[in-house]
């Protein structure tokens, strides 16, 4: 038995026809199914649906063989016990800072004044700006950042952004971009040595996809 660890929303919308190349297709959809094993039309595999923060969780300790999870969720997670082979090239956007319209970040920088920042990607942040030699504050949240700046929790937030539409919305603005986000295939190393063939198998219509795509 396979078992292929997604998460719900846009992973499990982009993963579809990348599953569907391998010959592989959820009997049922868990946008509307309750069920968090789902049987394929392959006897031999099922998905397991999980938080996306979750996915690397369930593939390190060999509970899934192989998981699809954002370069954002693996950067927090430290990828340990992960191979990584293909980037899928979905579900695309960029990690960066953003501030309100008109806060002068780079004027704070050159002061030196110590930022406060929100994000739930608190590895990610303290990394980056650690690498610019910047002391900042961070405060952990579990989602809607772009309120921070707005109430006075923080300056500055790190998160995704994709068109850039709730940042506008909300009258902040990106100020610089950490890194290029996609999601990514990912192995239990244990069980590539012990499955191969069969992961070989759908790693390959994976990447097939992907480079026709
Ligand atoms: P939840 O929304 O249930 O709290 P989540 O925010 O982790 O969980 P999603 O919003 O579905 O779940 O994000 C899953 C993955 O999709 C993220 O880890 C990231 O890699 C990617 N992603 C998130 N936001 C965007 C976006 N705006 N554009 C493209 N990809 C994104
Ligand atoms: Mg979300």
């Amino acid at each position: 038995m396979i078992t292929i660890a997604l998460s719900k929303g846009r992973i499990f919308e982009e993963t579809t026809p990348l599953l569907a190349a391998a010959g592989i297709v959820a009997l049922e959809n868990p946008e509307s199914s309750r069920k968090l094993i789902l049987p394929t039309n392959c006897d031999d595999v099922r998905l397991i649906i999980v938080r996306a923060t979750d996915v690397p969780t369930y593939v390190q300790h060999g509970a899934a063989d192989i998981g699809i999870a954002g370069k954002d969720v693996l950067d927090e997670h430290g990828g340990a016990g992960l191979y990584q082979p293909l980037d899928l090239n979905i579900a695309r956007c960029k990690m960066m800072v953003a501030v309100r319209e008109g806060f002068d970040y780079q004027g704070s920088i050159r002061r030196g004044a110590r930022l406060k920042v929100v994000t739930k990607y608190v590895k990610t942040a303290r990394e980056h700006f650690a690498a610019k030699g910047m002391h900042v504050d961070l405060i952990k949240l579990y989602g809607s950042m772009e309120l921070g700046p707005l109430v006075g929790l923080a300056d500055a937030i790190v998160d995704l952004v994709s068109t850039g539409g709730t940042l506008r919305a909300n009258h902040l603005q990106a100020v610089e971009e950490i890194s290029a986000i996609s999601s990514r295939l990912v192995v239990n190393q244990a069980a590539f040595k012990l499955k191969r063939e069969r992961l070989q198998s759908i790693m390959d219509a994976f990447a097939r996809a992907v480079n026709a795509g």
